[in-house]
Protein backbone atom coordinates (compact mmCIF):
# COMPACT_ATOMS: atom_id res chain seq x y z
CA UNK A 1 0.00 0.00 0.00
CA UNK A 2 0.81 3.89 -0.62
CA UNK A 3 2.65 5.17 2.63
CA UNK A 4 3.89 1.94 3.87
CA UNK A 5 7.70 1.10 4.35
CA UNK A 6 9.23 -1.84 4.14
CA UNK A 7 8.82 -3.88 7.53
CA UNK A 8 12.44 -4.74 9.71
CA UNK A 9 10.68 -6.70 11.89
CA UNK A 10 7.74 -8.34 13.13
CA UNK A 11 6.23 -8.30 16.96
CA UNK A 12 4.02 -10.90 18.59
CA UNK A 13 1.88 -10.81 21.22
CA UNK A 14 -1.93 -12.30 21.94
CA UNK A 15 -3.53 -9.78 21.86
CA UNK A 16 -3.61 -6.54 19.42
CA UNK A 17 -6.18 -3.71 20.37
CA UNK A 18 -6.54 -1.01 17.64
CA UNK A 19 -7.25 2.62 19.42
CA UNK A 20 -6.62 3.96 22.61
CA UNK A 21 -9.27 5.33 23.32
CA UNK A 22 -11.64 4.38 26.75
CA UNK A 23 -13.15 1.53 24.94
CA UNK A 24 -9.75 -0.33 23.49
CA UNK A 25 -8.41 1.04 27.25
CA UNK A 26 -11.04 -0.71 29.15
CA UNK A 27 -10.38 -4.17 26.64
CA UNK A 28 -6.49 -4.36 28.04
CA UNK A 29 -7.09 -3.53 31.37
CA UNK A 30 -9.95 -5.82 31.44
CA UNK A 31 -7.81 -8.56 30.12
CA UNK A 32 -5.15 -8.07 32.34
CA UNK A 33 -7.13 -8.31 35.15
CA UNK A 34 -8.49 -11.39 33.88
CA UNK A 35 -4.51 -13.19 32.92
CA UNK A 36 -2.03 -10.87 34.52
CA UNK A 37 0.31 -12.45 31.89
CA UNK A 38 -1.39 -11.97 28.69
CA UNK A 39 0.94 -10.26 25.82
CA UNK A 40 -0.79 -6.87 24.55
CA UNK A 41 -0.07 -4.63 22.02
CA UNK A 42 -2.20 -1.33 21.97
CA UNK A 43 -1.47 0.55 18.63
CA UNK A 44 -2.95 4.34 18.35
CA UNK A 45 -2.93 6.35 15.44
CA UNK A 46 -2.57 9.38 17.04
CA UNK A 47 0.51 11.13 19.53
CA UNK A 48 -2.05 10.82 22.22
CA UNK A 49 -4.22 8.69 23.77
CA UNK A 50 -8.04 9.00 25.14
CA UNK A 51 -9.61 8.82 21.72
CA UNK A 52 -12.94 11.27 21.61
CA UNK A 53 -11.68 12.52 25.23
CA UNK A 54 -9.78 15.68 25.23
CA UNK A 55 -8.47 17.17 28.53
CA UNK A 56 -6.25 20.58 28.04
CA UNK A 57 -5.03 22.84 30.19
CA UNK A 58 -6.21 26.36 29.47
CA UNK A 59 -4.21 29.83 30.11
CA UNK A 60 -7.00 31.07 32.05
CA UNK A 61 -4.88 34.87 32.26
CA UNK A 62 -2.91 35.71 35.69
CA UNK A 63 -0.63 32.79 35.05
CA UNK A 64 -3.11 30.30 35.80
CA UNK A 65 -4.12 27.40 34.13
CA UNK A 66 -6.85 24.90 34.42
CA UNK A 67 -7.98 21.82 33.19
CA UNK A 68 -11.02 21.21 30.89
CA UNK A 69 -12.55 18.79 28.97
CA UNK A 70 -12.85 19.53 25.35
CA UNK A 71 -14.12 16.04 24.26
CA UNK A 72 -16.55 13.97 26.52
CA UNK A 73 -17.07 15.23 30.44
CA UNK A 74 -20.47 14.17 31.26
CA UNK A 75 -21.23 11.16 33.39
CA UNK A 76 -24.52 10.30 35.13
CA UNK A 77 -25.55 8.02 38.48
CA UNK A 78 -27.13 5.92 35.71
CA UNK A 79 -23.96 4.92 33.96
CA UNK A 80 -22.19 2.08 35.95
CA UNK A 81 -19.63 0.88 33.98
CA UNK A 82 -18.16 3.98 33.95
CA UNK A 83 -18.83 5.00 37.59
CA UNK A 84 -17.31 1.49 38.14
CA UNK A 85 -13.83 2.44 36.36
CA UNK A 86 -14.19 6.16 37.93
CA UNK A 87 -14.17 4.12 41.38
CA UNK A 88 -11.30 1.89 40.67
CA UNK A 89 -9.36 4.31 39.26
CA UNK A 90 -9.85 6.75 42.66
CA UNK A 91 -11.04 9.31 40.40
CA UNK A 92 -13.97 11.83 41.78
CA UNK A 93 -17.25 13.47 40.27
CA UNK A 94 -19.02 16.80 41.09
CA UNK A 95 -22.48 17.81 40.14
CA UNK A 96 -23.14 19.82 37.07
CA UNK A 97 -24.24 23.26 38.52
CA UNK A 98 -28.11 23.52 37.25
CA UNK A 99 -29.55 26.46 39.60
CA UNK A 100 -31.09 29.18 38.45
CA UNK A 101 -33.00 30.69 35.35
CA UNK A 102 -32.42 29.07 31.70
CA UNK A 103 -32.91 30.32 28.52
CA UNK A 104 -34.50 29.39 25.76
CA UNK A 105 -34.31 30.80 21.85
CA UNK A 106 -36.44 28.34 19.51
CA UNK A 107 -39.67 29.40 17.29
CA UNK A 108 -40.71 32.16 14.88
CA UNK A 109 -39.18 35.07 15.37
CA UNK A 110 -36.35 33.52 17.80
CA UNK A 111 -37.45 34.85 20.84
CA UNK A 112 -35.03 34.77 23.43
CA UNK A 113 -37.45 33.28 26.68
CA UNK A 114 -36.25 32.63 30.25
CA UNK A 115 -37.96 30.09 32.33
CA UNK A 116 -36.64 28.65 35.82
CA UNK A 117 -38.70 25.09 36.24
CA UNK A 118 -38.06 21.94 34.52
CA UNK A 119 -40.91 22.96 32.05
CA UNK A 120 -39.07 24.74 28.82
CA UNK A 121 -40.17 28.23 27.71
CA UNK A 122 -41.78 27.62 24.47
CA UNK A 123 -43.76 30.49 24.43
CA UNK A 124 -47.36 28.58 25.13
CA UNK A 125 -48.34 26.33 27.34
CA UNK A 126 -49.77 24.15 23.88
CA UNK A 127 -45.94 24.34 22.89
CA UNK A 128 -44.95 22.42 26.30
CA UNK A 129 -47.80 20.22 25.95
CA UNK A 130 -47.16 19.04 22.61
CA UNK A 131 -43.39 18.65 23.46
CA UNK A 132 -44.31 16.51 26.79
CA UNK A 133 -46.78 14.55 24.27
CA UNK A 134 -44.15 14.32 21.81
CA UNK A 135 -41.27 13.29 23.93
CA UNK A 136 -44.01 10.50 25.55
CA UNK A 137 -44.56 8.82 22.08
CA UNK A 138 -40.75 9.05 21.51
CA UNK A 139 -40.39 7.17 25.05
CA UNK A 140 -42.98 4.80 24.83
CA UNK A 141 -41.62 3.44 20.81
CA UNK A 142 -38.09 3.50 22.06
CA UNK A 143 -38.70 0.76 24.88
CA UNK A 144 -40.19 -1.18 22.63
CA UNK A 145 -37.09 -1.39 20.08
CA UNK A 146 -34.37 -4.18 21.19
CA UNK A 147 -30.92 -2.16 21.59
CA UNK A 148 -29.31 -5.66 20.45
CA UNK A 149 -30.82 -5.79 17.10
CA UNK A 150 -33.42 -3.02 16.04
CA UNK A 151 -34.75 -4.65 13.21
CA UNK A 152 -36.16 -7.13 14.94
CA UNK A 153 -38.97 -5.09 15.72
CA UNK A 154 -42.15 -5.18 14.03
CA UNK A 155 -42.37 -1.75 12.62
CA UNK A 156 -38.36 -1.41 12.40
CA UNK A 157 -38.83 -1.14 8.58
CA UNK A 158 -41.53 1.78 9.14
CA UNK A 159 -39.15 4.23 11.03
CA UNK A 160 -36.06 2.95 9.21
CA UNK A 161 -37.42 4.81 6.39
CA UNK A 162 -38.40 7.81 8.27
CA UNK A 163 -35.71 10.51 9.22
CA UNK A 164 -36.02 12.06 12.84
CA UNK A 165 -37.23 15.32 10.84
CA UNK A 166 -40.23 13.42 9.71
CA UNK A 167 -41.06 11.73 12.86
CA UNK A 168 -40.66 14.93 14.67
CA UNK A 169 -42.63 17.06 11.70
CA UNK A 170 -45.54 14.06 11.92
CA UNK A 171 -45.60 14.22 15.95
CA UNK A 172 -44.70 18.14 16.69
CA UNK A 173 -47.01 21.08 14.79
CA UNK A 174 -45.41 23.79 16.72
CA UNK A 175 -42.14 25.42 15.36
CA UNK A 176 -41.13 26.17 18.77
CA UNK A 177 -41.08 22.42 19.64
CA UNK A 178 -39.46 21.62 16.36
CA UNK A 179 -36.58 23.99 17.19
CA UNK A 180 -36.02 22.71 20.36
CA UNK A 181 -36.06 19.01 19.51
CA UNK A 182 -33.70 20.00 16.97
CA UNK A 183 -31.59 21.83 18.93
CA UNK A 184 -31.55 18.82 21.18
CA UNK A 185 -30.34 16.72 18.27
CA UNK A 186 -27.71 18.35 17.18
CA UNK A 187 -26.23 18.57 20.81
CA UNK A 188 -27.21 15.22 21.54
CA UNK A 189 -26.48 12.91 19.14
CA UNK A 190 -24.71 15.20 21.24
CA UNK A 191 -26.42 17.60 23.68
CA UNK A 192 -29.56 18.95 24.02
CA UNK A 193 -33.22 20.20 24.97
CA UNK A 194 -33.86 21.53 27.12
CA UNK A 195 -31.77 18.61 27.51
CA UNK A 196 -32.27 16.72 24.32
CA UNK A 197 -28.49 17.54 24.20
CA UNK A 198 -26.08 15.36 23.02
CA UNK A 199 -26.75 14.78 20.16
CA UNK A 200 -25.27 13.14 17.13
CA UNK A 201 -23.87 16.45 16.58
CA UNK A 202 -26.10 15.72 13.38
CA UNK A 203 -29.59 17.23 11.71
CA UNK A 204 -32.45 15.69 12.31
CA UNK A 205 -32.80 15.04 8.61
CA UNK A 206 -29.67 12.62 8.30
CA UNK A 207 -30.98 10.67 11.54
CA UNK A 208 -32.42 7.47 10.72
CA UNK A 209 -36.36 7.35 13.12
CA UNK A 210 -34.92 3.70 14.41
CA UNK A 211 -31.89 4.35 14.89
CA UNK A 212 -32.24 7.20 17.06
CA UNK A 213 -35.14 5.73 19.28
CA UNK A 214 -32.89 2.48 19.83
CA UNK A 215 -29.33 4.78 20.65
CA UNK A 216 -32.06 6.54 22.96
CA UNK A 217 -33.08 3.33 24.27
CA UNK A 218 -29.60 1.92 24.90
CA UNK A 219 -29.63 4.80 27.28
CA UNK A 220 -32.35 3.87 29.35
CA UNK A 221 -35.28 6.36 27.96
CA UNK A 222 -35.42 9.54 25.48
CA UNK A 223 -35.49 11.78 28.78
CA UNK A 224 -32.18 10.53 30.08
CA UNK A 225 -30.23 12.00 27.21
CA UNK A 226 -32.05 15.21 27.51
CA UNK A 227 -31.06 15.43 31.15
CA UNK A 228 -28.71 17.10 33.31
CA UNK A 229 -30.75 16.23 36.79
CA UNK A 230 -30.15 13.14 38.84
CA UNK A 231 -29.61 9.46 36.12
CA UNK A 232 -29.66 12.29 33.18
CA UNK A 233 -26.47 12.44 30.61
CA UNK A 234 -25.14 16.20 32.07
CA UNK A 235 -25.55 14.77 35.80
CA UNK A 236 -22.14 14.71 36.80
CA UNK A 237 -18.76 15.95 35.67
CA UNK A 238 -14.93 14.38 36.40
CA UNK A 239 -13.00 16.23 38.83
CA UNK A 240 -9.53 16.40 36.71
CA UNK A 241 -11.43 15.61 33.52
CA UNK A 242 -11.97 12.29 31.52
CA UNK A 243 -8.68 12.05 29.83
CA UNK A 244 -6.87 10.90 32.97
CA UNK A 245 -9.00 7.82 32.63
CA UNK A 246 -7.05 6.38 29.88
CA UNK A 247 -3.98 7.91 31.02
CA UNK A 248 -4.10 5.61 34.02
CA UNK A 249 -5.23 2.88 32.33
CA UNK A 250 -2.38 2.65 30.24
CA UNK A 251 0.23 2.91 33.49
CA UNK A 252 -2.04 -0.06 34.74
CA UNK A 253 -1.85 -1.44 31.33
CA UNK A 254 2.20 -0.56 31.14
CA UNK A 255 2.99 2.65 28.91
CA UNK A 256 5.42 -0.44 26.91
CA UNK A 257 2.86 -1.95 25.81
CA UNK A 258 1.51 1.42 23.93
CA UNK A 259 2.47 2.67 20.79
CA UNK A 260 1.06 6.09 19.52
CA UNK A 261 1.54 7.55 16.06
CA UNK A 262 0.70 3.90 14.78
CA UNK A 263 -1.89 4.60 12.17
CA UNK A 264 -2.91 0.53 11.38
CA UNK A 265 -4.00 0.52 7.79
CA UNK A 266 -3.95 -3.28 7.25
CA UNK A 267 -5.46 -6.80 9.08
CA UNK A 268 -4.73 -9.67 7.46
CA UNK A 269 -6.22 -13.17 8.80
CA UNK A 270 -5.54 -16.53 6.90
CA UNK A 271 -5.75 -19.92 7.55
CA UNK A 272 -2.87 -19.86 10.21
CA UNK A 273 -3.67 -19.28 13.93
CA UNK A 274 -1.85 -15.74 13.36
CA UNK A 275 -3.61 -12.30 12.52
CA UNK A 276 -0.95 -9.68 10.90
CA UNK A 277 -1.73 -6.01 11.31
CA UNK A 278 0.03 -3.29 9.56
CA UNK A 279 0.65 0.13 10.09
CA UNK A 280 1.80 3.50 8.03
CA UNK A 281 4.81 3.49 9.52
CA UNK A 282 5.83 -0.16 8.13
CA UNK A 283 5.71 -1.70 11.22
CA UNK A 284 4.14 -5.24 11.38
CA UNK A 285 2.57 -7.02 14.57
CA UNK A 286 0.92 -10.59 14.91
CA UNK A 287 -1.39 -11.94 17.48
CA UNK A 288 -4.22 -14.82 17.80
CA UNK A 289 -6.87 -11.99 18.34
CA UNK A 290 -7.56 -8.29 17.29
CA UNK A 291 -9.71 -6.06 19.23
CA UNK A 292 -10.71 -3.09 17.29
CA UNK A 293 -12.07 0.07 19.18
CA UNK A 294 -11.93 2.18 15.70
CA UNK A 295 -14.92 4.62 15.42
CA UNK A 296 -17.39 3.33 12.53
CA UNK A 297 -16.79 6.30 10.28
CA UNK A 298 -12.37 5.42 10.00
CA UNK A 299 -12.99 1.88 9.61
CA UNK A 300 -13.28 1.70 5.66
CA UNK A 301 -9.84 3.39 5.45
CA UNK A 302 -8.51 -0.09 6.65
CA UNK A 303 -7.89 -2.60 4.35
CA UNK A 304 -8.95 -5.81 5.37
CA UNK A 305 -8.12 -9.85 4.01
CA UNK A 306 -10.09 -11.88 3.72
CA UNK A 307 -12.78 -8.35 3.36
CA UNK A 308 -15.50 -7.09 6.08
CA UNK A 309 -18.67 -9.07 5.13
CA UNK A 310 -21.18 -7.43 3.07
CA UNK A 311 -23.71 -6.12 5.71
CA UNK A 312 -20.69 -4.65 7.93
CA UNK A 313 -19.27 -2.53 4.78
CA UNK A 314 -22.71 -0.96 3.99
CA UNK A 315 -23.52 -0.06 8.33
CA UNK A 316 -20.01 1.33 8.02
CA UNK A 317 -20.25 2.98 4.88
CA UNK A 318 -23.31 4.63 6.20
CA UNK A 319 -22.25 5.44 9.87
CA UNK A 320 -20.90 8.94 9.42
CA UNK A 321 -20.22 11.10 12.65
CA UNK A 322 -21.75 14.52 13.57
CA UNK A 323 -20.48 17.33 13.44
CA UNK A 324 -19.72 19.64 16.60
CA UNK A 325 -16.94 22.42 17.91
CA UNK A 326 -16.81 22.43 21.58
CA UNK A 327 -15.86 25.82 23.26
CA UNK A 328 -15.01 26.92 26.72
CA UNK A 329 -14.70 30.49 27.86
CA UNK A 330 -13.35 31.55 30.79
CA UNK A 331 -14.23 34.96 33.22
CA UNK A 332 -12.80 36.39 36.31
CA UNK A 333 -16.57 35.60 38.20
CA UNK A 334 -19.78 33.59 37.34
CA UNK A 335 -21.61 36.68 36.71
CA UNK A 336 -24.61 34.75 35.22
CA UNK A 337 -24.74 33.33 38.50
CA UNK A 338 -24.41 36.52 39.94
CA UNK A 339 -27.57 37.70 37.66
CA UNK A 340 -29.50 34.30 38.81
CA UNK A 341 -29.26 32.57 35.79
CA UNK A 342 -27.87 28.92 35.61
CA UNK A 343 -25.85 29.17 32.26
CA UNK A 344 -27.71 27.24 30.43
CA UNK A 345 -29.30 27.93 27.35
CA UNK A 346 -30.53 26.13 24.21
CA UNK A 347 -31.04 27.97 21.09
CA UNK A 348 -31.92 27.50 17.61
CA UNK A 349 -28.99 30.14 16.93
CA UNK A 350 -31.34 32.93 15.87
CA UNK A 351 -31.28 34.91 12.71
CA UNK A 352 -28.37 34.21 9.80
CA UNK A 353 -24.98 35.89 11.01
CA UNK A 354 -21.81 36.44 8.82
CA UNK A 355 -22.63 34.07 5.77
CA UNK A 356 -24.06 31.61 8.12
CA UNK A 357 -27.92 30.82 7.97
CA UNK A 358 -27.93 31.06 11.95
CA UNK A 359 -25.59 32.17 14.74
CA UNK A 360 -23.13 29.23 16.13
CA UNK A 361 -24.67 28.87 19.53
CA UNK A 362 -26.56 25.68 19.65
CA UNK A 363 -26.56 24.79 23.84
CA UNK A 364 -24.58 26.43 26.59
CA UNK A 365 -23.53 25.38 30.43
CA UNK A 366 -21.89 26.45 33.35
CA UNK A 367 -18.43 24.73 33.23
CA UNK A 368 -17.34 26.04 36.22
CA UNK A 369 -14.76 24.11 37.80
CA UNK A 370 -14.37 22.13 41.26
CA UNK A 371 -11.98 24.55 41.62
CA UNK A 372 -14.21 27.19 41.33
CA UNK A 373 -13.05 28.39 37.77
CA UNK A 374 -16.13 30.67 36.59
CA UNK A 375 -16.93 28.95 32.75
CA UNK A 376 -19.21 28.12 29.98
CA UNK A 377 -19.46 25.25 27.73
CA UNK A 378 -20.77 25.18 24.64
CA UNK A 379 -21.61 23.27 21.18
CA UNK A 380 -21.16 24.77 17.70
CA UNK A 381 -23.32 21.82 16.36
CA UNK A 382 -25.05 20.13 13.09
CA UNK A 383 -25.43 22.13 10.06
CA UNK A 384 -24.27 25.90 11.95
CA UNK A 385 -21.26 23.41 12.91
CA UNK A 386 -20.76 22.86 9.27
CA UNK A 387 -21.43 26.40 7.85
CA UNK A 388 -19.19 28.21 10.81
CA UNK A 389 -16.23 25.55 10.29
CA UNK A 390 -15.58 27.78 7.01
CA UNK A 391 -15.60 31.09 8.97
CA UNK A 392 -12.44 31.83 10.81
CA UNK A 393 -11.34 31.04 13.90
CA UNK A 394 -11.47 34.83 15.19
CA UNK A 395 -14.77 35.14 13.33
CA UNK A 396 -16.74 32.07 15.29
CA UNK A 397 -14.98 33.69 18.39
CA UNK A 398 -15.99 37.12 18.07
CA UNK A 399 -19.78 35.68 17.22
CA UNK A 400 -20.15 33.38 20.13
CA UNK A 401 -19.17 35.75 22.33
CA UNK A 402 -21.70 38.35 20.83
CA UNK A 403 -24.56 36.13 21.16
CA UNK A 404 -23.67 35.10 24.66
CA UNK A 405 -23.98 38.59 25.22
CA UNK A 406 -27.00 39.00 23.89
CA UNK A 407 -28.38 36.39 26.15
CA UNK A 408 -26.82 37.45 29.31
CA UNK A 409 -25.80 41.07 28.99
CA UNK A 410 -22.12 42.69 28.09
CA UNK A 411 -20.17 41.18 30.32
CA UNK A 412 -19.91 37.94 28.10
CA UNK A 413 -17.61 39.87 26.03
CA UNK A 414 -14.47 40.24 28.36
CA UNK A 415 -13.31 36.05 28.94
CA UNK A 416 -10.39 35.34 30.88
CA UNK A 417 -9.73 33.17 27.94
CA UNK A 418 -11.75 31.50 24.92
CA UNK A 419 -10.88 28.00 23.76
CA UNK A 420 -12.31 26.17 20.69
CA UNK A 421 -11.95 22.06 19.65
CA UNK A 422 -13.16 21.70 15.96
CA UNK A 423 -13.60 17.94 16.22
CA UNK A 424 -13.96 17.48 12.36
CA UNK A 425 -10.08 18.41 12.00
CA UNK A 426 -9.45 15.95 14.71
CA UNK A 427 -7.72 12.73 12.46
CA UNK A 428 -8.77 9.61 13.01
CA UNK A 429 -12.33 10.71 14.31
CA UNK A 430 -12.91 13.66 12.06
CA UNK A 431 -16.00 14.47 14.17
CA UNK A 432 -18.03 13.42 16.85
CA UNK A 433 -19.51 12.63 19.14
CA UNK A 434 -20.85 9.90 17.72
CA UNK A 435 -21.40 7.88 14.21
CA UNK A 436 -25.14 7.57 13.59
CA UNK A 437 -27.26 5.59 11.67
CA UNK A 438 -28.84 6.88 8.16
CA UNK A 439 -32.27 5.74 7.07
CA UNK A 440 -32.36 2.64 5.01
CA UNK A 441 -29.85 0.86 6.83
CA UNK A 442 -30.69 -0.70 9.74
CA UNK A 443 -31.43 -4.10 8.72
CA UNK A 444 -27.69 -4.15 9.18
CA UNK A 445 -27.22 -3.11 12.34
CA UNK A 446 -26.85 -6.68 14.22
CA UNK A 447 -23.46 -6.58 12.01
CA UNK A 448 -21.79 -3.91 14.30
CA UNK A 449 -20.65 -6.44 17.12
CA UNK A 450 -20.26 -9.65 15.20
CA UNK A 451 -16.61 -11.11 14.93
CA UNK A 452 -15.03 -10.80 11.69
CA UNK A 453 -13.38 -14.26 11.95
CA UNK A 454 -10.62 -13.29 14.80
CA UNK A 455 -11.37 -9.78 14.69
CA UNK A 456 -13.47 -8.56 17.32
CA UNK A 457 -14.91 -5.05 17.93
CA UNK A 458 -15.62 -2.58 20.70
CA UNK A 459 -16.06 1.12 20.32
CA UNK A 460 -19.61 3.40 21.82
CA UNK A 461 -21.21 2.68 19.02
CA UNK A 462 -20.92 -1.00 19.89
CA UNK A 463 -22.42 -0.39 23.73
CA UNK A 464 -25.48 -2.10 24.03
CA UNK A 465 -25.78 0.63 27.31
CA UNK A 466 -25.44 4.27 26.34
CA UNK A 467 -23.98 3.64 23.03
CA UNK A 468 -22.45 6.75 22.21
CA UNK A 469 -21.03 8.12 25.54
CA UNK A 470 -18.31 7.55 27.66
CA UNK A 471 -19.96 4.64 29.48
CA UNK A 472 -20.92 3.00 26.37
CA UNK A 473 -17.43 2.91 25.54
CA UNK A 474 -16.55 0.73 28.79
CA UNK A 475 -19.19 -1.53 28.02
CA UNK A 476 -18.10 -2.56 24.77
CA UNK A 477 -14.44 -2.82 26.13
CA UNK A 478 -15.58 -5.32 28.80
CA UNK A 479 -18.09 -6.76 26.13
CA UNK A 480 -15.02 -7.41 23.77
CA UNK A 481 -12.57 -8.65 26.61
CA UNK A 482 -15.27 -11.06 27.73
CA UNK A 483 -15.02 -12.06 24.17
CA UNK A 484 -11.71 -12.64 23.83
CA UNK A 485 -10.66 -14.33 27.05
CA UNK A 486 -13.34 -16.98 27.07
CA UNK A 487 -11.93 -17.94 23.44
CA UNK A 488 -8.75 -18.09 25.50
CA UNK A 489 -10.50 -20.55 27.95
CA UNK A 490 -10.83 -17.69 30.91
CA UNK A 491 -13.52 -17.57 32.92
CA UNK A 492 -15.63 -14.46 32.13
CA UNK A 493 -18.76 -15.07 34.19
CA UNK A 494 -18.47 -11.73 36.64
CA UNK A 495 -18.00 -9.42 34.04
CA UNK A 496 -19.88 -10.74 31.64
CA UNK A 497 -22.40 -10.45 34.27
CA UNK A 498 -21.58 -6.98 34.14
CA UNK A 499 -21.60 -6.01 30.64
CA UNK A 500 -25.61 -7.87 30.27
CA UNK A 501 -27.14 -5.22 32.80
CA UNK A 502 -29.78 -4.05 31.19
CA UNK A 503 -30.24 0.06 31.06
CA UNK A 504 -32.18 1.04 33.90
CA UNK A 505 -35.64 2.75 33.19
CA UNK A 506 -36.10 5.25 35.92
CA UNK A 507 -39.10 7.71 35.65
CA UNK A 508 -38.22 11.08 35.02
CA UNK A 509 -40.11 13.96 36.24
CA UNK A 510 -40.31 15.71 33.05
CA UNK A 511 -42.59 13.31 31.79
CA UNK A 512 -44.19 12.35 34.54
CA UNK A 513 -48.09 12.89 34.69
CA UNK A 514 -47.97 15.99 37.25
CA UNK A 515 -45.56 17.86 35.18
CA UNK A 516 -48.05 16.98 31.81
CA UNK A 517 -50.97 17.68 34.02
CA UNK A 518 -50.00 21.54 35.01
CA UNK A 519 -49.70 22.76 31.95
CA UNK A 520 -53.11 21.08 30.77
CA UNK A 521 -54.55 22.17 33.57
CA UNK A 522 -53.40 26.22 33.38
CA UNK A 523 -53.88 26.32 29.43
CA UNK A 524 -58.00 24.66 30.39
CA UNK A 525 -58.23 27.22 32.74
CA UNK A 526 -57.33 30.06 30.39
CA UNK A 527 -59.48 29.07 27.45
CA UNK A 528 -62.48 28.56 29.70
CA UNK A 529 -61.64 32.31 31.18
CA UNK A 530 -61.19 33.65 27.49
CA UNK A 531 -64.30 31.63 26.36
CA UNK A 532 -66.20 32.91 29.46
CA UNK A 533 -65.25 36.50 28.90
CA UNK A 534 -65.98 36.24 25.09
CA UNK A 535 -69.44 35.02 25.13
CA UNK A 536 -70.87 36.12 28.58
C1 LIG B 1 -16.98 17.11 22.05
C2 LIG B 1 -17.45 15.81 22.63
C3 LIG B 1 -18.32 15.83 23.69
C4 LIG B 1 -18.74 14.63 24.27
N1 LIG B 1 -19.49 14.68 25.40
C5 LIG B 1 -19.71 13.54 26.09
C6 LIG B 1 -20.23 13.59 27.41
O1 LIG B 1 -20.44 14.67 27.97
N2 LIG B 1 -20.48 12.41 28.05
C7 LIG B 1 -20.22 11.21 27.47
O2 LIG B 1 -20.47 10.17 28.09
N3 LIG B 1 -19.67 11.14 26.22
C8 LIG B 1 -19.38 12.27 25.55
N4 LIG B 1 -18.77 12.23 24.33
C9 LIG B 1 -18.56 10.91 23.69
C10 LIG B 1 -17.42 10.13 24.34
O3 LIG B 1 -16.30 10.98 24.44
C11 LIG B 1 -17.15 8.93 23.48
O4 LIG B 1 -18.31 8.12 23.49
C12 LIG B 1 -16.00 8.04 23.94
O5 LIG B 1 -14.88 8.78 24.32
C13 LIG B 1 -15.65 7.11 22.78
O6 LIG B 1 -14.60 6.24 23.15
P1 LIG B 1 -14.18 5.11 22.13
O7 LIG B 1 -13.03 4.40 22.71
O8 LIG B 1 -15.35 4.29 21.74
O9 LIG B 1 -13.75 5.87 20.79
P2 LIG B 1 -12.55 6.89 20.59
O10 LIG B 1 -12.34 7.68 21.80
O11 LIG B 1 -12.82 7.62 19.33
O12 LIG B 1 -11.29 5.93 20.39
C14 LIG B 1 -10.98 5.35 19.16
C15 LIG B 1 -9.48 5.48 18.96
O13 LIG B 1 -9.13 4.80 17.75
C16 LIG B 1 -8.08 5.54 17.14
N5 LIG B 1 -7.99 5.17 15.73
C17 LIG B 1 -8.83 5.50 14.73
N6 LIG B 1 -8.38 4.98 13.57
C18 LIG B 1 -7.24 4.29 13.87
C19 LIG B 1 -6.32 3.54 13.09
N7 LIG B 1 -6.48 3.37 11.77
N8 LIG B 1 -5.25 2.98 13.71
C20 LIG B 1 -5.07 3.14 15.05
N9 LIG B 1 -5.91 3.86 15.83
C21 LIG B 1 -6.99 4.42 15.24
C22 LIG B 1 -8.50 6.98 17.37
O14 LIG B 1 -7.39 7.84 17.21
C23 LIG B 1 -9.02 6.93 18.79
O15 LIG B 1 -8.01 7.23 19.73
C24 LIG B 1 -18.32 13.38 23.73
C25 LIG B 1 -17.43 13.37 22.67
C26 LIG B 1 -16.98 14.56 22.13
C27 LIG B 1 -15.94 14.50 21.06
Amino acid sequence: MDGIVLPNEVKECDVIIIGCGLSGMTAAYEMLKLDPNIKLCLLEAKDRIGGRTLTNEINIGGGQREKFDLGGQWVASSQPDILEILEELNIKTYPQFINGTKIMQVGQGNIIRTYKSDIPSLGSYWGVIELQLFIWKAEKLAKQISIEDPYSWDKAQEYDAMTMETFVRNNARSQSVRDTIQAACRSVIDICILNFRRSSGCDLDRVSALFFLAYANSAGGVMKLLLATENGAQELRVKGGTQQISEILADRIGRENVQLNQPVSAIYQDQTEFITVHTLTGKIFRARHVITSIPPNCVTRIQFSPPLSEDRKLLMDNMPVGHLTKFIITYDKTYWRENGFSGEIVSNGGGPLLKCSTGPISVVYDATTDKNVPALVGFVAGRPGVEWHRQTAEERRSSILACLAEFFGSWALQPTSFTEKVWADEEYNGGCPVCFGVPGVMFTFSALRRPHGRIHWCGTETSTHWAGYLNGAVQSGRRAACEVMKLNGKNVTQLEKLVSRQPSADVDPLYSFPSLFTPIVVSLAVITAFVAVYFF
